[in-house]
């Protein structure tokens, strides 16, 4: 019997024996499923926790979110990232209620056919809310594939991906899909770990794992080098007017894109505060930061000044500390200069 062959029943007796037990993983709502596996992309599942509970609170059903505004949505994800799965979960919510009469769709073709769902999202609502047998096939997944069948193709490439779910397709069990994609994305995340440094004394695989048993394991999978990413020297205005800040609203498009943020450009040349027809009495270094996007990195170095007049370039606004815990919702990247903002308008 070929490797992937053995895998489904050892792995299914693991999952049942030690699956975390998680919010969504209870009472799997194709709702729930769906806001979770999106909040779950690129983010571990700790920080998503709280995410997902006040989420839920606010926006219980497909239509519900389809109706939340803007900032209450943006509001609900600051902090956790790649803001646009918000946009496009909410956008996804009001297809479902125009085009599927508010009914969450049981296709694969039509789940797939949602903003922000791609083919592992689909597989995975697919599987765990309506028992299609339709793999879903994560970075998890596709290290554990690799290194069960000791295949040494670049899991970053869609060649290697379409021939893992391929493979997958094959051997997934017609009586438990979603328990089974479950299973191998927790495989993934709590015993075939990356970086060469998995866990094969715990592992159900471990009798029949090529990677294992040829010793590989640090080899596999392979992974083609990521280009480097590139840094940018940004400044970050603090405009303070009586106890407010200013901010300004980032373009729709792109990166962060529709968030609130302290006003800032890419550093050097222009007096950008002269630009914005701005008179700072004084402005004085106000700290540094740096984030870390997944193309660029932002060096950031923070300059506050008093403004003495409450006139804004136009869009901008001015927050007191009241709306910027309640109304505004700034990404992590400014995090850095929260501290010093405090200091002038009070804790929020
Ligand atoms: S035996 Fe080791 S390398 Fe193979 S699937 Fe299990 S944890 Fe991964």
């Amino acid at each position: 019997m070929k490797e992937l062959e053995q895998l489904p029943i050892p792995l299914l007796v693991w999952y049942r024996e030690n699956a975390r037990v998680l919010p969504w993983r209870s009472h799997p709502t194709p709702y729930r499923v769906w806001v979770s596996e999106i909040m779950l992309q690129q983010t571990r599942v700790a920080a998503v926790l709280d995410y997902y509970r006040r989420f839920l609170e606010a926006a219980p059903t497909v239509a519900d979110l389809a109706a939340l505004p803007e900032d209450q949505l943006m509001k609900l994800w600051q902090g956790l990232g790649y803001y646009s799965r918000a946009r496009n979960l909410q956008k996804a919510a009001r297809q479902i209620m125009e085009t599927f009469g508010g009914v969450f769709p049981n296709t694969y073709e039509d789940i797939r056919s949602l903003a922000g769902v791609g083919d592992y999202t689909a597989g995975a609502i697919s599987s765990i809310a309506f028992h299609l047998p339709v793999p879903a096939v994560d970075g998890n997944v596709l290290r554990v594939t690799a290194r069960v069948r000791g295949d040494s193709g670049d899991i970053t490439t869609p060649a290697m991906k379409k021939r893992v779910t391929q493979a997958l397709a094959q051997i997934i069990p017609l009586d438990a899909p979603g328990d089974f994609n479950q299973a191998m994305m927790e495989l993934g995340a709590t015993v075939c770990l990356p970086n060469g440094a998995p866990l094969c004394d715990k592992c159900p695989a471990s009798s029949f794992c090529r990677a294992f048993l040829e010793g590989r394991t640090g080899e596999l999978p392979v992974k083609a080098a990521k280009k480097a990413r590139r840094a940018e020297e940004r400044t970050v205005y603090l405009f303070f007017y009586e106890n407010q800040v200013a901010l300004r609203r980032r373009p729709d498009k792109g990166l962060l894109a529709g968030l609130w943020e302290y006003p800032n450009e890419p550093s050097g040349g222009t007096n950008w505060p002269a630009a914005w027809g701005l008179e700072p009495r004084t402005l004085e270094r106000a700290g540094t930061g740096k984030h870390i996007f997944t193309h660029i990195e932002w060096h950031m170095t923070a300059l506050a000044g008093e403004l003495d007049s409450p006139e804004l370039p136009a869009g901008w606004v001015w927050a007191d500390r009241t709306a910027l815990r309640d109304t505004y919702a700034l990404p992590n990247a400014f995090q850095s200069f929260s501290e010093k903002v405090a200091d002038r308008l009070g804790r929020f």
